[in-house]
């Protein structure tokens, strides 16, 4: 198995090198500046007490207050919440927000907890992590099997250990409780306004075939506003498993959603006789123009990436591509959107939340979306500028654009 961290590593060393970044602030960059691992006792409706392991990476600060979500996942380890905290340190850089840096996560599998326990487990990780967060300290967010409840209920707890109401220690919370209009969907909508642009540039033929992989928070609004947009939504997955379209026209994404809420999963969809099922696996291998990987790590990989027919990967998901996967798609010519852009729209709007919070104001969707896709599209076009000059893949160029930026801070520091 890749471990994430080495990849997030190897990638800061080459861009370090591809952009000319001094060696001390990559060598300040490959460590993480604090780490917190914690056991935290859950109590489970049998009366039993449970210990499970939960850890904060408070990556980098150099651009303000660590900010980053949290993972509730049976497999989250260490070098997992690590490799995620450098990411968001390389991508609120790209995005241009005054934030630093850092992803949390429980080692659960949350569907086998009712919502008591989890309400339990999170108030209590919300305890143990009082001292080292707060608005203008660290700034958690919603990640993988975590969603504005939980950070109702991180806000509330946090609000009652410091005693007072503190809405601005997390984004991402519900609408009555601070949360920002549009954050729901924001992380979708951001890595579609970056698509939009990309197809713009490359003139590449429409309609466009696309498959997600990962139909959750992410998977779902992108798929959505991509079916909306005209693209054939043609292949979808959750973890139990995938469904294709053979018939190329696509599916409807809010039908599929349904399905899923109705069922627990979108792998027995059968709206017709051409769609079949799909193994996670064959996803990236379909015969599709793009792919969108948005679940979890290591999804393409070197044995693979030489047989991906998709011309563009639009990275949703943190992480999906292998160092040794990135260089083979990248003689192949496959234009990869690298994660640090591509899913950047979530933290985009959570900064617009965390800032309202602050200011004691209310922004409307149109507002939000309307600053959202400003932000992406500048970084987009940023990061094009670097990589047509350069002659480098879009992820190096993203991973210059955030070392400038954070270079800058660094020399501010010392
Ligand atoms: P989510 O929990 O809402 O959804 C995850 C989806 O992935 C679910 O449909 C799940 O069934 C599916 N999945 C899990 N394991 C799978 C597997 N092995 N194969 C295929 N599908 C699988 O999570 P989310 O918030 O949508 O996050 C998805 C990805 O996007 C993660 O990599 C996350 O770090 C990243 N991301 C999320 C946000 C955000 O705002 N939520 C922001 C930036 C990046």
């Amino acid at each position: 198995m890749n471990n994430p961290f080495k990849v997030a590593l190897t990638n800061l060393e080459m861009a370090g090198k591809a952009g000319g970044i001094k060696q001390e602030i990559i060598n300040l960059l490959s460590v993480p500046q604090r780490q917190i691992e914690t056991n935290i006792p859950l109590k489970l409706d049998s009366g039993e007490i449970k210990l499970v392991r939960g850890y904060r990476v408070q990556y980098n600060n150099w651009r303000g207050p660590y900010k980053g979500g949290l993972r509730y996942h049976p497999e989250v380890d260490l070098d997992e919440v690590k490799a995620l905290a450098f990411w968001m340190t390389i991508k609120n850089a790209v995005i241009n927000v005054p934030f630093g840096g850092a992803k949390g996560g429980i080692e659960i599998d949350p569907k086998k907890l009712s919502q008591k326990e989890l309400e339990r487990l999170t108030r209590t990780f919300a305890r143990k992590l009082a001292p080292n967060v707060g608005p203008n300290v660290d700034v958690p967010a919603p990640d993988v099997n975590t969603n504005s409840q939980t950070m109702d209920w991180f806000a509330s707890e946090f609000s009652k250990v410091i005693g007072k109401s503190t809405p601005a220690v997390v984004t991402g919370k519900s609408i009555p409780n601070g949360g920002s209009e549009g954050r729901i969907e924001a992380t979708g909508l951001g890595g579609f306004f970056v698509l939009e642009e990309l197809v713009k540039k490359l003139k590449l033929k429409t309609p466009l075939r696309v498959a997600v992989q990962g139909f959750g928070n992410v998977g779902y609004h992108i798929a959505k506003l991509l079916q909306e947009a005209g693209y054939r939504v043609v292949a979808l997955s959750d973890s139990k498993g995938g469904i294709y379209n053979k018939d190329g026209q696509g599916f409807d994404v809010e039908d599929v959603k349904n399905y899923k809420e109705k069922n627990g999963s979108i792998s027995e969809y059968r709206p017709s006789k051409n769609t079949v099922k799909i193994a996670n696996k064959g996803m990236p291998l379909l015969q599709v123009d793009i792919f969108i990987p948005a679940a979890l790590e290591n999804v393409l990989t070197e044995e693979n990436a030489p047989h991906i027919s998709a011309k563009v990967i639009l990275e949703m998901a943190n992480g999906p591509t292998t160092d040794k996967a990135d260089q083979i798609l990248d003689k192949r010519k496959i234009l990869v959107v690298p994660d640090v852009l591509a899913n950047a729209g979530g933290v985009t709007v959570s900064y617009y939340e965390w800032y309202q919070n602050m200011k004691n104001q209310m922004w409307s969707k149109k507002q939000v979306n309307a600053k959202l896709k400003k932000a992406m599209v500048n970084s987009f076009e940023e990061i094009w500028e670097i990589c047509r000059t350069k002659k480098i893949s879009l992820r190096l160029a993203a991973y210059i654009l955030a070392l400038q930026r954070l270079s800058k801070e660094a020399t501010l520091l010392s």
